[in-house]
């Protein structure tokens, strides 16, 4: 038996970059994979590609926006049966320092990371607690919500928010067998990453004891045991997954 093997999970912005990674890992692991992003087409192309055939469906989500979370979630359950699985992974960034960060670039990271988060949250456990074997949810947060990036006061804020968020829903939650964890990853190469400055990457890296940058897959693995029951006794944790960026 699969690790995941008739389970339902959705993955915000999982059209590419580390939700996709994971969207991947979930359908080698035997579950069924609702992709939601905000480009619809592209979250349908990105399931499609899973090759597990109807078994993955694509759908278009703003996750600032809770109708469109809602209606995600509920898709699952109706396509799918139940929603298992939850991994609040869509983001973005809008870097600049403080004295040139705009009111608009603070408030847009904030709304998508925190607020998006929240629904995403909000919406899943609503499911998972009237299932009696409950369910499991991720939150993608960063090492920035650690140790603070530069250029990122935005980024980073939104980033130590999800972790507290993390931990009171945890508690809010675990009496119905809903687990609610994070995940902290440091530098991964994805398109997000591929933006940029060439100098920041190299500062970030010199500061990472491995040395190197992670892949997609390697956070992946991780969230695909949070997601199991592997890890049924563990909630309410924050997982650095960062090549030791964090210590
Ligand atoms: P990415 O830019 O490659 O992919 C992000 C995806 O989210 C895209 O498909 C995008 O369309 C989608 N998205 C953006 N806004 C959305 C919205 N409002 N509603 C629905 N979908 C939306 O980024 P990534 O590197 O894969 O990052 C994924 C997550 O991991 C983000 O939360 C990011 O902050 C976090 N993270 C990334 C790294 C890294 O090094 N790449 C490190 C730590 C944390």
């Amino acid at each position: 038996m699969k690790l995941l093997e008739n389970r339902t999970a959705v993955v915000t912005g999982g059209a590419q970059g580390l939700g996709y990674a994971i969207a991947r890992a979930f359908a080698d692991a035997g579950a069924d994979v609702v992709i939601g992003d905000l480009d619809g087409e592209a979250a349908a192309a990105a399931a499609s590609s899973l090759d597990i055939g109807d078994r993955a469906i694509g759908v278009a989500c703003d996750v600032v926006n809770l109708d469109q979370v809602e209606h995600l979630c509920a898709t699952a359950v109706e396509r799918f049966g139940s929603l298992d699985v939850m991994v609040n992974n869509a983001g973005i960034t809008r870097d600049a320092s403080m004295r040139k960060m705009s009111e608009e670039q603070f408030d847009q990271v904030i709304a998508v990371h925190l607020r998006g988060t929240w629904n995403g949250l909000r919406t899943a456990s609503g499911f998972m607690r009237d299932q009696p074997e409950g369910g499991s949810i991720i939150n993608v947060s960063s090492i920035a919500g650690k140790v603070g990036n530069l250029g990122q006061t935005n980024y980073s804020a939104a980033k130590a928010g999800i972790v507290g968020m993390t931990k009171a829903a945890a508690k809010e939650v675990g009496f119905k067998n809903v687990r609610v964890n994070a995940i902290q990853p440091g530098f991964i190469n994805t398109p997000m990453t591929a933006a940029m400055r060439p100098d920041l990457i190299e500062a970030k890296l010199a500061d990472t004891p491995l040395g190197r940058a992670g892949e997609p897959s390697e956070i992946a693995s991780a969230v695909t045991f949070l997601a199991s029951d592997m890890a049924s006794y563990i909630t309410g944790v924050v997982l650095e997954i960062a090549g030791g960026r964090h210590i």
